[in-house]
């Protein structure tokens, strides 16, 4: 079995190539993004793996659901209601649904895995944890979610800090430990470390497991050189001291994680990262298209059963 520790845009591209090598797989889910929007719960990292692995993804955008059309956003702009999320009409059936399955007295988990089964996806996804944990921006404009940070400010305020809201006291999914422990392999998918790995490792009962069996957690960098693939990680490393590279990311990974697979390009910063502890693989890291997504799938598959 495999455990996959994702977040959403970079994460989904291994979690589908991953799906397509094997069926015994569970992925644990970021919900530090999570965000209230017109009285509605929106989970986008969620939301992105369940509609990947159903096939409905908007693979361009890597958010929402393919052919979405936009009028009830148009509509409620028109009302003056705030309109900067993007909120597709198909994607708010999930978002009614949710919100009022979670009024009703359902968990998160519950809702979830309700989705995956409506949507027919035999993977697992677990939330990490039913409690709520905000991902917070510290920036020169104050303290504000991910959300406002990376869509309404379009990721342009200068950030000093990130943190967890919610985390202390926040507990690790039941079902997110017990996918661990039973896992043969977990895996950190290509994701931000910062908004997506960072809030899921957070939670202490769940680092707890990892670091118990750090040699069977295994990372990608989602960073190739200086820069991340796409998104604003290294803004966010910067913000918390960390290198913005490679080395950076398995810093912040290193211990829970035991080995980490680079570029090829970035062969130099292996002693680095063999120096905090853990193996180095390099191998092609990009995922262009579902070959990249299955090839770079099995190659970690075969590191452990080779292992
Ligand atoms: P988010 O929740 O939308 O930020 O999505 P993730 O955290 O899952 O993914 C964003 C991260 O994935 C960014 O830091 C990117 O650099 C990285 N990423 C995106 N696509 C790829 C890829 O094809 N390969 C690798 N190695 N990293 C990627």
């Amino acid at each position: 079995m495999i455990t996959v520790l994702a977040g959403g845009t970079g994460s989904v591209k291994l979690v589908r190539g991953l799906a397509a090598l094997t069926d015994d797989m569970a992925v644990i889910s970021n919900v530090g993004d999570n965000i209230w929007l017109h009285g509605l719960y929106v989970c986008p990292d969620i939301d992105t793996i369940v509609y990947g692995l159903a096939g409905l993804l908007d693979e361009k955008r890597g958010w929402g659901v393919r052919g979405d059309s936009f009028e009830c956003l148009a509509q409620m702009e028109k009302l003056g209601a705030p309109s900067w999320f993007g909120l597709g009409d198909k994607d708010l059936a999930t978002h009614l649904t949710r919100t009022d399955m979670m009024k009703k007295g359902k968990s998160l988990s519950q809702v979830t895995d309700w989705m995956r089964s409506r949507y027919a996806i035999s993977e697992r996804v677990i939330p990490a944890t039913d409690d709520e944990v905000v991902t917070k921006i510290v920036t020169d404009r104050g303290r504000m979610h991910l959300q406002e940070f990376w869509v309404k400010y379009r990721g342009e305020p200068a950030v000093s800090g990130v943190y967890y809201e919610g985390a202390k006291r926040a507990r690790a999914n039941r079902k997110a430990i017990d996918a661990i422990r039973r896992s043969d392999m977990v895996i950190i998918a290509p994701a931000n470390p910062i908004s997506s790995i960072g809030p899921i490792v957070a939670l202490a009962g769940l680092r707890k497991e990892l670091a118990k069996k750090r040699d069977k957690v295994m990372a990608v960098s989602p960073l190739i050189g200086e820069a991340a693939v796409s998104g604003p990680a290294v803004k966010y490393m910067k913000a918390l001291r960390l290198a913005s590279s490679p080395a950076g990311v398995g810093e912040y990974y290193s211990d829970f994680v035991g080995a980490f697979v680079i570029a090829p390009s970035d062969d130099n910063l292996a002693p680095r990262i063999r120096n905090l502890g853990m193996q180095v693989y390099k191998t092609n890291i990009i995922m262009k298209n579902r070959d990249d997504e299955i090839q770079l799938g099995r190659y970690l598959m075969d590191k452990v059963v080779g292992s």
